[in-house]
This record gives structure tokens, C-alpha cells and sequence, in this order.
């Protein structure tokens, strides 16, 4: 066992080990070395692995130009594989986040893509049709051919370890320098299963992240957690911010018992492509209003269940405008005129976020017209700042 002493944290870390099994009634972990490992209290963070191909019935996505994007190994050797593609095509495999965050990345760096999703449109799980051809005729501006509606049934190899192209379930054959696969992810629980309660693909926690093994906690992607804002409804949340706030909450609920009380978590996700970038907040329930200008980029939509806000989404916000976006979601704020709220659109969020702030006291400084340009100003310069750290980030440097 390899261990790396910070000590003068009160950690012990133990690298290069792999647990191969674990028994929660005798508090115990067994490593594939052969050595007991025993707890008084255990954190399962083993996260999610990437689905396969295999799965589908695809082989060969072990060759060597055939990417998939878990972990830091995974994404050296995909930056190694793109440097050696420049100037030659991508097919990317997944219309979800993977799909289109690589889509981004590849096209800076000057690799054409093709990219094929089962889907009616990207990002199925979050975005609205309306919001989804936003983004499709971004990518489309920028080059990306799109294949909707099918899958990749093979793929087609040289005489060594590299795909030269892949058959698509409608008979399309698309010759490809590099592939991307993001179809999806499985939690890691299989160290658990019939030991500890599941629910939703993971393992199921109460609201201080605790199993139904009382000395076992889960945080992360392998956590599925009671969300208090949706009536206790368990979801097992796919992204960074839950992964962390789970985590903090329950060290909190094992070191300070009697003052953690239930996570009170606000679903919240985001992304960055190009030089766009939203955030989403809650959940994507119930009737959905457009607002803003599409044309221009600046839009958003909120999702509207049993006339309250459950959902808000908004591209290229400002900090101000997500935060209220995000009151508005964690406020339940009612709606009583559907087709008000999309004239309102922001202006609504700031309402509710004033009048949250005035009860509590505080008041919210409000975007007059002016301040509004000053903000899109701000963005626009905070735009062009976060393209050049991203460009001179992905810039080709073979
Ligand atoms: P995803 O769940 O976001 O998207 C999966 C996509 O694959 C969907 O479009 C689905 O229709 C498609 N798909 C499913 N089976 C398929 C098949 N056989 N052939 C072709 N397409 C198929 O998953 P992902 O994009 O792989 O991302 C993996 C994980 O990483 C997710 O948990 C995601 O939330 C996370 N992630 C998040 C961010 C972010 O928050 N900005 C960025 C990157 C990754």
C-alpha cells in the first residue's frame, strides 16, 4: 500500500490501492493486495464510469483514436489524439454534454466534426427544441455537420489499432481521423450492491448523506439524494456543484451531528462552448416560457409547474442576473400570468429577487437600462477575456 502522509492535516492518503470488496456490517474494505482496511465511518466518493459502446454492441472502441472523457488520463490522451488530427475530421458520438463541450474544443482546434446523436436535438435532458436550435445554429456557423436520429453500429479500422472511419445505423459511412464517445455514464456502486439501499442508478442516501448503513455516507455522482425543493423527490445529480455540496454536507453531518440539518441543495448546472455560456437552475418540469431575443444571445426560459417557477435557464447572464434567476427557482416563485412572466422575462427574476431581499431587509441594487449596457459591456469584455484564456489554452502548440 502506498501512502503519502499529510499528517498535519489529520489524512492519511493511500494511492495506488484498489479496494476489491467491502463489508458494511463488519465496517471493513479488502484491497486487491489483500489488505483489511477497517472504518469507523466511510465516505463512498467512487463516482461514475463511461458507458461503453460495447454496451450497444459496437466493438473496437479501444482503438486507439477513439476517445472517451472521464478522467485525466482520458482527457491527456484526447488532447494527444486531437493534436495529431489538425485539419482532419471528428466524428463525436452523444448529443449530451461531452458531446457538445468536445464539439467546441475540437472545431477551435481546427478538426472538422460531424456530430451524430440519436436525438431530435442536443442536450435531450435539459434543453427545449427552442433553446437546442439556438446552440445547433451556432455550432452549424462554426462548421459542425450534424447527424440526428441514428447511432454508430461499427466501425472500420487500418491494418493497425486505428478506426479510418464509422458506419452509422442508417447505412452512412463517415471516414474519421478521431472519435469522441460521451453516451452517458454508471455510477460505481458495484462494491455496495445488495448491502446498502439503491435508488436511481445509485446509492441511496437521506439528507445528510447518509446510506441506510447509519456509518456509511455517499457524495457525488454515486449519490442519490432527497432534493427538499422538490418535495423530497431522490435524484442522483450528474455535475461538479452537487458533487461538492454533498460532500461538504456530509463531513458537516459527521463532524457537527446536532447542527446539520437536511441538505437543502438547488440543482444547478452549466456549461461554457465557444464564447457562449448558461446556467441552469432546479429543475425542467411543467409548461416552459421563452424569453429575450434568441437572435441576438441573450435569452433564457423558465420551466413552470402548477403555476410556480421550478426551472430557469439563461445564456450569457451576468452574476446578478443568474443569481436572481436562481432566487427565483429556490423561492418557488407563483406565476399567475403565463404570457406576463415572458414579457417580464429577467425583470421578473429582479422582482422576486427585490422583494425576497426587502422582506430580509437588504435591498438588491436594480439593472437600470444604464446599468444594463454597462453590464452587457462587462460581459461583452468579460467575453473576449475568457475566449483569449481559451483559446491560448486550446491553441494547437505542435
Ligand atoms: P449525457 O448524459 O450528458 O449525454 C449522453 C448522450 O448520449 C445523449 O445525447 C444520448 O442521447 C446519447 N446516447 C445515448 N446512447 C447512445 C448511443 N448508443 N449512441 C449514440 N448516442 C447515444 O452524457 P455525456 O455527455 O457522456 O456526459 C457524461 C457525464 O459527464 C454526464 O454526467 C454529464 O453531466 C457530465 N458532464 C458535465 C459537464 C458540465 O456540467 N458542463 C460537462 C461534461 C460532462
Amino acid at each position: 500500500m502506498q501512502s503519502c502522509g499529510l499528517a498535519f492535516l489529520g489524512i492519511e492518503l493511500v494511492l495506488g490501492t484498489k479496494v476489491k470488496s467491502a463489508d458494511v456490517t463488519r465496517k471493513t474494505l479488502l484491497t486487491a493486495t489483500g489488505e483489511t482496511i477497517s472504518y469507523k465511518i466511510l465516505i463512498i466518493a467512487t463516482g461514475a464510469r463511461a458507458i461503453k459502446l460495447e454496451e450497444f454492441e459496437v466493438r473496437g472502441s479501444d482503438a486507439e483514436n477513439v476517445c472517451y472523457l472521464r478522467n485525466l488520463a482520458d482527457a491527456s490522451r484526447l488532447v494527444d489524439v486531437m493534436r495529431s488530427c489538425t485539419g482532419g475530421n471528428a466524428v463525436v458520438v452523444g448529443g449530451g454534454y461531452i458531446g457538445m463541450e468536445c464539439t467546441a474544443a475540437l472545431v477551435k482546434n481546427q478538426i472538422k466534426v460531424t456530430w451524430v446523436f440519436p436525438g431530435k436535438h442536443c442536450m435531450g435532458r435539459l434543453f427545449t427544441p427552442k433553446i437546442a436550435l439556438f446552440y445547433e445554429d451556432y455550432y452549424k456557423s462554426m462548421g459542425v455537420n450534424f447527424i440526428k436520429g441514428t447511432v454508430l453500429t461499427s466501425f472500420e479500422n487500418d491494418s493497425g489499432r486505428k478506426v479510418t472511419a464509422v458506419v452509422l445505423k442508417d447505412g452512412r459511412r463517415l471516414p474519421a481521423d478521431m472519435v469522441v464517445v460521451g453516451i452517458g455514464i454508471r455510477a460505481n456502486t458495484g462494491l455496495f450492491e445488495g448491502q446498502l439501499n439503491m435508488d436511481k442508478g445509485g446509492i441511496k442516501v437521506n439528507g445528510r448523506m447518509q446510506t441506510s448503513n447509519s456509518s456509511v455516507y455517499a457524495v457525488g455522482d454515486v449519490a442519490a439524494f432527497p432534493i427538499k425543493l422538490f418535495g423530497n423527490d431522490v435524484r442522483r445529480l450528474e455535475h461538479v456543484d452537487s458533487a461538492r455540496k454533498t460532500a461538504r454536507h456530509a463531513v458537516a453531518a459527521i463532524m457537527a451531528p446536532r447542527k446539520t440539518g437536511d441538505l437543502d441543495y438547488l440543482p444547478f448546472f452549466y456549461s461554457r462552448v465557444f464564447t457562449l455560456s448558461w446556467q441552469f437552475y432546479g429543475d425542467n418540469v411543467g409548461e416552459v416560457v421563452h424569453f429575450g431575443d434568441l437572435s441576438s444571445g441573450r435569452f433564457g426560459a423558465y420551466w413552470v409547474d402548477q403555476g410556480r417557477i421550478m426551472g430557469a435557464f439563461l445564456e450569457s447572464g451576468s452574476r446578478k442576473e443568474y443569481e436572481a434567476i436562481a432566487k427565483a427557482v429556490k423561492l418557488k416563485a407563483t406565476v399567475e400570468d403565463m404570457a406576463k412572466l415572458e414579457r417580464e422575462g429577467l425583470e421578473f427574476a429582479f422582482q422576486v429577487s427585490q422583494r425576497a431581499m426587502q422582506e430580509s431587509g437588504l435591498v438588491l441594487e436594480r439593472l437600470t437600462p444604464c446599468a444594463w449596457h454597462a453590464s452587457a459591456a462587462a460581459a461583452a469584455a468579460l467575453s473576449i477575456a475568457a475566449f483569449a484564456y481559451w483559446y491560448d489554452w486550446w491553441r494547437p502548440i505542435w
